[in-house]
């Protein structure tokens, strides 16, 4: 266990360093080693809630205590969005507090990205009376609302936990929504539906402080189908055949992307439905005790499956917080592709679900508005958002499929959209984010309409996602073509908004073929006004170029 318990010695330095302890609270390091830690040592996160409700709601802004401002305030969904009018270049150059507006970033967390009618509505009011009529969808199945007043918090809290949603540790060092398959319950494929496991994850471990305090985020997955990018998760649960013990889960750990990404690995267990929760509660206690504290950038889950391996975390998992062993178990089949939903496709009781595709996930309470009309006269109650930023129609009869999707068109929502609408996401961007050095989301959408003009005859079928900064909230490496906002020289020697590319990047690709990360060149860069360029370039020099098959 020493080994934990160092880090590496400085050059020349072996005989004289003293080894340092990487916070693991396992090994005793309760004292704070950073701002961050310092936060929540001081106060529970959780506790934030009720000074929003008798204290800063009613006094407004300025009365908020900064710890709570940029540290607890995540563990209720809120975050402090950008002010406008300051530029990529001085992001890393100004203190985070004054990058602050007034407003909020609020994150609704729909875990396995499932809404009922009522709950869409309420999400589509709240934007529009509390939000500007801001509502994105998240690639974490998440809706995000911008331009929240700190006055209003409470407000908006009371109507949506009337339907059952909640902010609660959307953000924060804390488990964020739990994935899942966006077609649970009703896919032909299933063979078991564990939406059942993911609420009572829900409903016991969430807002509990003994799980609420972890070294960083953490994400997860829980889907029989592998249409959820699980391996990009601190802990996924995928859909696996036990030869002798039947369906059950495989269990996967320490992917994660930004800045030092990694695709989570096997730990080659088998787990039956029944035992999901316990297994999350117990990696999520893992990562609490050992978890690497001291920097922020190395405390993701990821960094301890790097340094340990699976087959220790496994080992450890079963020996100190499962208190037996796990079953050996196989691995699951996997698609040639990542799975998006889109279009209409049969469930196994014969009705069909309508995928359809907003650009990079731009919505907003008028569109959702619409399309809860929409699916409500077309004699559906139930939606789904994925991980791909797109939103499912369930329980559509055959019939009605192609009245639904004239009125979700009307709506903005395509369920035939090109392959370029279809495969463009974006993560929020220098709009609202603090840390965005470029534009994303109004880029997505420009570039979208550009290439489908310019491209109307190629039959190709890239993905491009794109992101802000380096932290890769939109997947930047395994898209086949991966955005990270920089700035790059412009024509006139100034420096100007643009990307670095990550080439051929991928999820999710069985039969032989690899997930991987996409190329990065160092040289690899575009300025934003010639993105459509470089992305005509690609995908011409692709569509002459591919293999048969490819
Ligand atoms: Fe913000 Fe960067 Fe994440 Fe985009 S990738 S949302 S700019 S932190």
């Amino acid at each position: 266990m020493a080994d934990l318990n160092v880090g590496s010695a400085p050059p020349g330095r072996a005989a004289a360093w003293q080894p340092q302890g990487e916070g693991q609270w396992a090994l005793g390091h309760r004292e704070p080693l950073n701002d961050n830690e310092r936060i929540k040592r001081d106060d529970d996160p959780l506790n934030v809630r009720e000074r929003i409700e008798t204290t800063y709601s009613r006094r407004g802004f300025a009365s908020i205590d900064p710890d709570d401002l940029h540290g607890r305030f995540r563990w209720m969904g809120l975050y402090t969005q950008r002010r406008p009018g300051i530029d990529g270049g001085r992001t890393a150059v100004l203190e985070p507090h004054e990058l602050d507006d007034e407003y909020f970033m609020m994150r609704i967390r729909a875990d396995g990205g499932q809404l009922d009618l009522a709950q869409l509505r309420t999400v589509a009011r709240i934007s529009r009376t509390y939000a500007r009529d801001t509502a994105d969808i998240t690639d974490r199945q998440n809706i995000q609302l911008h331009w929240v007043r700190i006055e209003d918090v409470p407000a908006i809290w009371e109507q949506i936990e009337a339907v059952g949603l909640s902010t609660m540790e959307a953000c924060g060092d804390c488990p964020r929504v739990i994935c899942g398959s966006p077609v649970a319950g009703v896919a032909e494929a299933e063979i078991v539906d564990p939406t059942p496991a993911i609420r009572e994850i829900v409903d016991t471990y969430l807002g509990d402080p003994d799980y609420a305090n972890l070294p960083r985020k953490f994400k997860s997955s829980v889907a029989w189908l592998p249409d959820t990018p699980y391996q990009t998760n601190d802990l996924a649960f995928v859909g696996t055949i036990h030869p002798d013990l039947g369906p059950g889960f495989d269990l996967w750990g320490g992917g994660g992307l930004s800045t030092n990404p990694r695709l989570a690995e096997r730990l080659g267990a088998w787990v039956p439905m029944h035992e999901i929760p316990e297994v999350w509660a117990a990696v999520v206690r893992l990562f609490r005790e050992y978890g690497y504290r001291r920097l922020r950038s190395r405390a993701r889950l990821k960094f301890l499956f790097a340094d340990w391996g699976a087959a220790r975390v496994r080992e450890t998992l079963e020996d100190e917080f499962l208190g037996r062993p796990l079953v050996d178990g196989p691995a699951p089949e996997l698609p040639d592709r990542p799975i998006d939903h889109v279009g209409v496709h049969r469930q196994w009781d014969g009705n069909r679900y309508v995928g359809v595709a907003p650009i990079a996930g731009r919505t907003s309470g008028t569109s959702l508005d619409r399309a809860a009309d929409a699916v409500e006269a077309h004699g559906s109650h139930r939606v789904r958002l994925t991980p791909y930023q797109k939103l499912l129609v369930l329980d559509v009869a055959p019939e009605r499929t192609e009245p639904l999707i004239a009125a979700l068109r009307e709506a903005g929502l395509s369920a035939r959209p090109t392959t370029w609408r279809r495969n463009t996401m974006a993560c929020t961007g220098i709009e609202f984010c603090k840390l965005a050095i470029v534009e994303t989301k109004a880029r997505a959408v420009s570039l979208v309409g550009e290439i489908e003009r310019r491209l109307a005859d190629l039959d190709v079928d890239i993905s491009v996602n794109v992101n802000g900064c380096p932290n890769a909230c939109a997947r930047t490496q395994v898209a086949d073509i991966g955005l990270k906002g920089q700035l790059v020289p412009g024509p006139d020697g100034t420096t100007v908004e643009g990307f670095q590319i990550h080439l051929g990047g991928g999820l999710a690709l069985g039969r032989g073929q690899r997930s991987d990360f996409g190329l990065k060149l160092r040289g690899l860069k575009t300025s934003a006004s010639e993105l459509p360029d470089y992305v005509e370039r690609v995908a011409r020099n692709y569509a002459t170029q591919r293999t048969e098959g490819e």
